[in-house]
Order: structure tokens, then C-alpha cells, then sequence
């Protein structure tokens, strides 16, 4: 990687609240215009590694950089947050009795009217939001306001953006639409983000590279495709929905009973006959196909399949070959 490609540069960084250490020793680099989402269940530390990163907590212990300067903290900045990066927390942070297209132009230039003219326009377009410019934050829903925020955090170009559950609010009919719009606008700018989020469509389809937090642990950092398709452990894999750990002694008879191995359910089909019964406890339609929960004996076991199965029917099953 070349040097002048790297912007941030967090090292051992650990931190805790109270008596109990919520981030522990993380480290990683962030690169210009790269896009890194941070996923791991609620509690695991997504909003602090933001909040420390934008300057909002003093950290005991590790640095952090920007480039070859260090950032300090509020023990420094009385004002968190540098000039070159913008944090959208899940409160929206909106000016409730200016419109939309204020709220946006808020840290524009008025020296050039017509260029931040345009592009408020441009902003409202990205996030889809240009039929209520004239209207007051008071006036919209969770979902808009939060579609404002993020138009507002971009409008000055940062050079990255902070991003907190930043589609929390969006309803799924407009989401997709605004995440490609968004991170295709950030691509274009070359703006560097982070994404804390819950919602692996953001990390699986978008990010460049994902962290995978775990009681404030980095258990894993890789590209998206590489999580994916090794994960560590059951912990990542199940992050991307059910998955399940099986003796690999199931599906070959020379291995060793205590070899487990990942499998989502596409990894698994019915099949006529083979020797794993799977008693079908729940179908659950999934549009393109259906989710199988059954019991393998004691083991809970999830399948994908195209039809609707009974409840306590009995099917076979097979691992795909990859
Ligand atoms: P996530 O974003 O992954 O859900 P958080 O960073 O919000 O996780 O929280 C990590 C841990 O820190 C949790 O145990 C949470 O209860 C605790 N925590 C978060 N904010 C505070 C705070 N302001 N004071 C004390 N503890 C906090």
C-alpha cells in the first residue's frame, strides 16, 4: 500500500466508560476514500469505536492518527470532531426551525450562491429528498431526518465520514435505493467511511473491508467476500444470518468427530436419500426460496430450499460440493 494512500491510523486503542473496558486494543488503517463498515452485536463497542475516532472520549491507552498527526481528543479540542471529518450519530443533529435545504447549506459558503445552490440540489437529489426542501425537519419522519443528516455531513466533502447505523430509520422500500446512491456519491468524492451497522446488506454489498467487534475484541478484519466465505468462527458467520457448525464426521467417513465446519444453509440441500435425517420443524419464505429449520437428532439444522415443507416431515440431506 503506498504511504500517501493512508489517512488513519488507529493503534491499540482501548477504552472503557467505567470500570469495564468496552474497546480493547484495536488497531487498523483506513485508507483515502476507502470504505470500512464495523459490524458485531448490539453492546459490542460499533458507536464508542466512532464516538473515540471523532474525538468525543479521551482514551487511556493507544493513538490515533490522521495522516502524521496525532488527534488528541477532548482533552485537547474542547470542540470534538476535526475540520476533515463529519460523525452522523443516531440523533440527526438538525436546526428544527430552518427547511431541509438550509439544514444542508448550513456549513456552505454563502460567498458562491449559485454553487451551493447546486449543490444543495445535488445533495437532496442523493439522498432523495428534493421534493421537501422547503419543508422543516419538525415536519418529517425518523427516516427523512436522518436522509437530511447524511446529506448535511457530506455537503462540505469531508475527508471521512462517520456513519452510525445511518440507515436505522430509512424505511426498506427506500433504503437500497439511498445506500447505492450514497456510497456510489462517497466512492465519486473519494471520501473515506466508516459504518458502524447492524445490517450486513450495508457491510456485505458496500464496504471495502469489514471489522467484526466482539465485546470491544476486533475478531476479524477482511474484505466482505472473505468474511463471508471464511469466517473465523461461528460468531462472523452467524452475522450474516443462520449458520450452521456440524461434524464434518456427518458428511465423510475418514474425519475425525470433533473437525466442525460452517455451513450456511445453501451449503446444505434435500436430497432423496442420503444418511442425515432432518425432521422439518418451520418453513420460512424468503422470496427467492425457502429457509428450513429442522432437528438432525439433538442438532438444530438450517437448509435452503424452494418449496414449502411441512412441519415434522421427514427429509434428507446433503452438503453442496463445492
Ligand atoms: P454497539 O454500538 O456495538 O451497540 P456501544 O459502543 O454502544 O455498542 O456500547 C458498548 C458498551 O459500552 C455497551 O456495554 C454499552 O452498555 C456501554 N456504553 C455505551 N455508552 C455508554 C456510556 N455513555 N456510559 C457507559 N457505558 C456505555
Amino acid at each position: 500500500m503506498p504511504k500517501q494512500l493512508l489517512m488513519l491510523d488507529v493503534q491499540k486503542v482501548s477504552f472503557q466508560y467505567n470500570e469495564t473496558p468496552v474497546l480493547k486494543n484495536i488497531s487498523f488503517t483506513l485508507e483515502k476514500g476507502e470504505h470500512l463498515s464495523i459490524i458485531g452485536e448490539s453492546g459490542s463497542g460499533k458507536s464508542t469505536l466512532l464516538k473515540v475516532i471523532y474525538g468525543l472520549y479521551h482514551i487511556e491507552k493507544g493513538k490515533i492518527f490522521w495522516d502524521e498527526k496525532q488527534l488528541l481528543g477532548p482533552n485537547y479540542n474542547i470542540v470534538p470532531g476535526e475540520a476533515f471529518m463529519k460523525y452522523v450519530a443516531q440523533d440527526y443533529d438538525l436546526m428544527p426551525y430552518i427547511t431541509v435545504e438550509e439544514n444542508i447549506g448550513k456549513f456552505l459558503s454563502n460567498f458562491y450562491p449559485r454553487k451551493k445552490k447546486k449543490r444543495i440540489a445535488e445533495l437532496l437529489d442523493v439522498v432523495g429528498m428534493t421534493n421537501y426542501a422547503k419543508v422543516k425537519p419538525t415536519a418529517l419522519s425518523g427516516g427523512q431526518q436522518q436522509r437530511v443528516a447524511l446529506a448535511k455531513a457530506v455537503a462540505k466533502a469531508p475527508e471521512l465520514l462517520l456513519l452510525d447505523e445511518p440507515f436505522s430509520n430509512v424505511d426498506n422500500f427506500k433504503k437500497n435505493k439511498l445506500r447505492r446512491n450514497i456510497f456510489a456519491y462517497l466512492k465519486e468524492q473519494n471520501i473515506a467511511c466508516i459504518t458502524a451497522t447492524h445490517d450486513n446488506a450495508d457491510s456485505l454489498s458496500f464496504a471495502d473491508s469489514t471489522m467484526v467487534l466482539r465485546h470491544g475484541k476486533m475478531v476479524d478484519k477482511n474484505t466482505p467476500l472473505d468474511l463471508y466465505r471464511q469466517p473465523k468462527n461461528k460468531y462472523v458467520a452467524s452475522l450474516f444470518g443462520e449458520v450452521n457448525e456440524l461434524p464434518l464426521s456427518l458428511f465423510y467417513d475418514d474425519i475425525k468427530a470433533s473437525k466442525k465446519s460452517l455451513l450456511y444453509p445453501h451449503q446444505l440441500k434435500i436430497v432423496q436419500q442420503s444418511p442425515l435425517k432432518l425432521t422439518v420443524k418451520n418453513s420460512y419464505f424468503q422470496g427467492t426460496h425457502y429457509l428450513i429449520k429442522g432437528k438432525l437428532g439433538r442438532r438444530t439444522v438450517y437448509v435452503n430450499h424452494s418449496a414449502y415443507i411441512p412441519a415434522e416431515k421427514e427429509v434428507y440431506i446433503t452438503a453442496i460440493e463445492e
